[in-house]
This record gives structure tokens, C-alpha cells and sequence, in this order.
């Protein structure tokens, strides 16, 4: 351990430090409280063997101003002192002490408390490492719980959060809310054609796709379901929609992934149903989805690879 030891007298500071050095620690020393302030700044030792009275700042002011720059991390502090008075182990405990010798110490004492302090200390760095890697762990299952594991995109959980939430917003703002619900087109026959790996990496692509062309930071594109993705637009009018979905429809179109299967097309395509939450009208999640469904419905209806905008509620 790097070793603080902090005393007015140089002989006892001397004393201290031979003892430290036989013990197997490294030392370092302050003659006065302000010093070692300074010192724990910079040098950051593990313990502090601290002395009571001192002329500038007594121990028990070091001791508080010592805790209050360690802040989490624990510093362990021996006050050692030349009063055995009760009440003065009482106050040095109540300053933020962890221990109090009387001195003149022995170095057996000095060394059985140093190693005490040394378990104490280990158990407490283990457990902020614990809890930091638990910290860790906790962000990256928060990360998991939202996201789509093949895509990457939002999952569906996130969707309905997020759909909920910027319909609140909506309402309170008075802006519309658009979502668009995408659909690859004949997937079924892509997936007995090309095969299930295959398949996945398609959709990789049109996550891809979608992630490109959701442009405001707070739009948002999710999977929906299997070969279905959703666009959550916030502050955007059907027709705006509507362009947005037609962009998505063209770039995925502009990608030319291979569909011999497709009877809408050789390549891999999407239909697309938009449905606008005007401001104001309260909508309920679940109708704008139904609404967009009906929507998506119809654009497979009437030929696939295309958008349909729900006329109306
Ligand atoms: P439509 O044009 O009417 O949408 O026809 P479709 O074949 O795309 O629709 P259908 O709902 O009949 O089939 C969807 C297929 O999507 C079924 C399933 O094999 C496939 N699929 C769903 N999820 C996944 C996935 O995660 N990976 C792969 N490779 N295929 C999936
Ligand atoms: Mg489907
Ligand atoms: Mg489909």
C-alpha cells in the first residue's frame, strides 16, 4: 500500500515511516494537515495515518475534507493520537476515521490494523468492480431488450414504447404522427428459393435500407414482425409519409436483390401502407396500426411493390 503519513512532530514522522517501510508499504509524508491534503490530491496514497493535533488544520478537519475529496472510493484513515480520552476516539471516529492508536504505537499493532484496513479495502474495490461490471451489464441487456438481434433495428417492444410516447407527444403538441408499415413482398417464395440464411441476410439489407432513408433524428425504423418493418414519423403529414415510404420503396428497388421467385418483380420489393394520427384526434396506437395495416393490405391487393396512404381514419 502507498502509505500517507501525516504528523507535526519530524521525529514521530520519522518514527512512522521507518516502521511503514519495515512493514512492506511505501511511504510518504505531510508536517501539517494542508499539506497532506495536497499530497492526497496528487498522489492519491491507499491509507492515512493521520495525527490529531496539528497547528494549521487539526485531524479531524483532514479527515473530513479527506472523505469529502475521495468521494465513492473509500480511503482508510488510522487517526493515531497521544490522548487515550474515550471522547477523543469518539470524535475521531465521528470525523471519518476508520480506526485511533494511541501513541506511541508498536509495530505489531500498527502492522495487525494496516493489514485489517488492507481487507477492507480489497473487499470494497472488489465490490466497486462488481458493481461497475454490473453496471455495464445492465446498459448492454437494456441495449439487448430493444433491438432487434438480426437487424439491428428497433424491435418491437421499442416500437410500441416509442409509438406511444410520440403519440403523447402529438397530442400535445398538435403536430400529425405518420406510420408506415412495410412489407417484403412474396418473402416466402425468397426464403424456399434462396434458403433461410439467405433470407436473413435480405432482411439485413432492408433494414439497411430503412435505416438510410428514416433521416430525422426522430423518426424511427423498427421490425415489426418477421419480413415486416414500421416507420414511426413523427411530425409528418400523410403525403409526407407517403414520400417517405415511396423514397424507401425506390431505394429498395435501387438495391436489385435477385427474386426469381417474386411474381411482382425479379428483385426483392416492398408494399407499403401509410396512416396519418391527425393532431388533435387522439389517436390510439392501435388504431393508426390498424389503419396502415388496412393500408398495406391494399397495396398487396392491387399489385405489391407500391405505397398506399389510408384515406382516412
Ligand atoms: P406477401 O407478398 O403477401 O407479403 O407474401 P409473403 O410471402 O412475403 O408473406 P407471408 O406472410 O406468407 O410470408 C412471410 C415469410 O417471411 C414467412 C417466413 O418464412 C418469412 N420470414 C419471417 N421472418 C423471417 C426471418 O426472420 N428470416 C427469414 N429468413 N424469413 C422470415
Ligand atoms: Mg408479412
Ligand atoms: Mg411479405
Amino acid at each position: 500500500m502507498k502509505i500517507l503519513i501525516v504528523d507535526d512532530s519530524r521525529t514521530i514522522r520519522a518514527a512512522l515511516e521507518a516502521m511503514v517501510t519495515r512493514l512492506g508499504h511505501a511511504t510518504m509524508t505531510a508536517k501539517s494537515g494542508g499539506e497532506a491534503l495536497q499530497r492526497f490530491v496528487h498522489e492519491r496514497p491507499d491509507l492515512v495515518l493521520l495525527d490529531v493535533t496539528m497547528p494549521d488544520l487539526d485531524g479531524y478537519a483532514v479527515a473530513r475534507k479527506l472523505r469529502d475529496l475521495s468521494g465513492s472510493d473509500w480511503l482508510p484513515i488510522i487517526f493515531l493520537s497521544a490522548s487515550d480520552e474515550d471522547q477523543d476516539l469518539d470524535r475521531a471516529i465521528s470525523a471519518g476515521g476508520d480506526d485511533y492508536l494511541v501513541k506511541p504505537v508498536s509495530q505489531v499493532v500498527l502492522g495487525a490494523k494496516i493489514r485489517a484496513m488492507q481487507r477492507i479495502d480489497a473487499m470494497h474495490r472488489n465490490l466497486a468492480r462488481l458493481s461497475a461490471d454490473l453496471e455495464t451489464a445492465n446498459r448492454e441487456l437494456a441495449r439487448i431488450s430493444r433491438e432487434d438481434g438480426l437487424t439491428k433495428l428497433a424491435n418491437r417492444r421499442r416500437f410500441d414504447e416509442h409509438l406511444r410516447v410520440e403519440l403523447q407527444r402529438a397530442t400535445r403538441t398538435g403536430q400529425p404522427l405518420s406510420l408506415a408499415l412495410c412489407d417484403v413482398d412474396h418473402f416466402k417464395g425468397y426464403n424456399d428459393r434462396y434458403g433461410h440464411a439467405q433470407g436473413d441476410e435480405c432482411l439485413k439489407q432492408v433494414a439497411q435500407v430503412l435505416r438510410r432513408e428514416c433521416r430525422r433524428p426522430t423518426d424511427l425504423a423498427a421490425r415489426y414482425g418477421g419480413e415486416e418493418f414500421a416507420l414511426v414519423l413523427p411530425d409528418t403529414p400523410l403525403w409526407g409519409a407517403a414520400e417517405v415510404a415511396e423514397r424507401v420503396r425506390r431505394a429498395l428497388e435501387a438495391q436489385a436483390i435477385p427474386h426469381a421467385a417474386s411474381k411482382a418483380a425479379d428483385i426483392v420489393t416492398l408494399s407499403v401502407g401509410v396512416a396519418c394520427a391527425e393532431p388533435r384526434a387522439q389517436t390510439a396506437a392501435e388504431r393508426l396500426i390498424e389503419w396502415a395495416d388496412r393500408a398495406l393490405y391494399r397495396a398487396k391487393e392491387i399489385g405489391r411493390n407500391r405505397v398506399v396512404a389510408a384515406s382516412s381514419g
